[in-house]
């Protein structure tokens, strides 16, 4: 929330091939680090989850609304820190630290900092110095789905990489607003809430339960608490105001808060070692929650076995749960059975098929069955992806995948091409497509895409010459 910025720490860091995972380019131009498996330190791991990112937006869509923001043009982004924090970059994205969420009790609290983010987003409030807009130019941020954490199973700290440059990063440290803009900030967040019918009373109980954290707690967990405390002043300001409002009472709906446990269980389990889980949530928790919790982290800790067998069970209950079949499936492709994995997968595109990491996840699982037969059936899904997120690079990458194990070199490099520019590498962006224009035939459609990236990806004089040649 920008209470105070603090810092963010540097993930463990792993080389990870990609699985059951999307990368994805963000709306704003904010593009991503032009390397993903030579992950290095200094990032932040930036999460992508259909479920999650659905439930966010059920709480978010009406506060961006109140607003006057256009909640499709706001991007609500997952950062997988087990430090509280959220922040906004740019007045277009919202950065949800999984450790915030994990921390709030109920939806009504997450709403209340979702609400102070956008007060600064609304507001217009920018940091400092004009390094933001510098930043916003710069290639930077990579996600992946929570499936890949999984490959940090059995990690004390399980995140796992996602990087960008630690330009960019440092950037979003040093981002402070004022003490104006943060009460401002405050006062927009009970005007939305108040105007979308939601209760203050969250955004109150939230500040002092960090109050209390800081105070009271042995371990101290949040550090960023100790050194920017919210002050007594600022709470009880907030309080009087939230107190006056008509909608003050105002409850979160059973589903809402039934949604809000599942995103906590889930995030819970994918952001800790497995054992903290079955703690956590231990066998004797027969809720949806906890049985979710515990097939992940048996999915987590790598005993498939069981994780298909808690999956099961929760299929027997829930058998219209795309995630399920998602989770499913990521655990089959893991240990290597992509047949089983691709019918998981089609399971859950088959219950939503409207997400495009879905069908990325079902496209990956044919491809790496290694049937060439089948790539145009691969390459299909992963359109489809597409036409719902166009620069998700990771989607591009499997797309080359597909063309080149079909030997067609020029659609594999325009791919590639498409996947660089997502990415924001811009010089990688230019050498795919000046190569895909090479192997592609002139004046279709895909060779004219291939001269539209060269075009805007830099190009040298040299390059231009080329484009401009007798070749064409
Ligand atoms: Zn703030």
């Amino acid at each position: 929330m920008t209470l105070s910025p603090h810092k963010l720490r540097p993930p463990r860091v792993r080389s990870a091939p990609l699985r059951g995972a999307a990368l994805a380019a963000l709306a704003l131009n904010l593009a991503l680090a032009p390397c993903v498996a030579s992950a290095q330190e200094g990032g932040i791991n930036l999460i992508r989850d259909t479920e999650i990112e659905e439930t966010l937006h059920v709480d978010a869509d009406p506060i961006l609304r109140a607003a006057g923001l256009v909640p499709k043009d706001t991007t609500l982004i997952l950062v997988g820190d087990k430090d509280l924090n959220a922040f906004t970059v740019n007045g277009q994205s919202i950065f949800i630290n999984t450790g915030l969420i994990v921390e709030t009790a109920n939806p009504n609290q997450l709403e209340g900092v979702i609400a102070h983010e956008t007060g600064h987003a609304a507001g217009g409030h920018s940091a400092r110095s004009g390094d933001m807009n510098r930043a916003a130019m710069q290639p930077f941020l990579i996600t992946l789905g929570l499936g890949i954490l999984a490959a940090a199973a059995g990690a004390p700290d399980a995140g796992i990489a996602l990087i960008g440059s630690s330009q960019y990063f440092g950037v979003i440290n040093a981002l402070t607003f004022s003490r104006a803009q943060e009460a401002a900030a405050d006062q927009a967040a009970i005007t939305y809430l108040e105007r979308s019918g939601k209760s203050s009373r969250g955004i109150v109980e939230f500040f002092e339960n960090f109050r209390y954290e800081e105070v009271f707690s042995e371990a101290r967990r949040f550090k960023f608490f100790q050194s920017h405390p919210v002050s007594g002043d600022r709470i009880e300001l907030l309080r009087r105001r939230a107190e006056e409002q008509p909608h003050y009472s105002a409850v979160d709906s059973a589903d809402a808060l039934a949604r809000h446990e599942v995103m906590k269980a889930k995030l819970f389990a994918f952001m800790n070692p497995p054992q903290q889980s079955f703690i956590k949530y231990s066998e004797k928790d027969k809720s949806f929650p906890a049985r979710y919790a515990r097939a992940i982290a048996y999915y987590k800790a790598l005993e498939t076995d069981r994780a298909i067998k808690a999956i099961d069970s929760l299929l027997v209950d829930y058998p219209n749960n795309p995630y399920l079949y998602e989770l499913k499936g990521q655990a089959y492709f893991e240990i290597g059975k992509s047949k089983l994995a691709e019918d998981a997968h089609r399971k859950s595109v088959e219950l939503k098929p409207d997400a495009p990491l879905l069908l990325i996840n079902l496209a990956q699982a044919i491809i790496a069955q290694g049937d060439v037969k089948r790539s145009d059936e691969a390459i299909g899904e992963l359109q489809k992806a597409l036409a719902f997120e166009k620069d998700n690079a990771f989607a591009w990458r499997l797309m080359a995948q597909a063309y080149d194990a079909k030997g067609e070199g020029g659609s594999a490099r325009l791919a590639s091409a498409e996947e660089r520019f997502a990415l924001g590498d811009m010089a990688q962006a230019r050498i795919f497509a000046l190569r895909a224009r090479q192997l592609l035939t002139k004046d279709t459609p895909s060779w004219r895409r291939a001269t539209d990236i060269v075009l805007v990806a830099n190009p040298s004089k040299d390059d231009l010459r080329a484009l401009a040649g007798p070749q064409g």
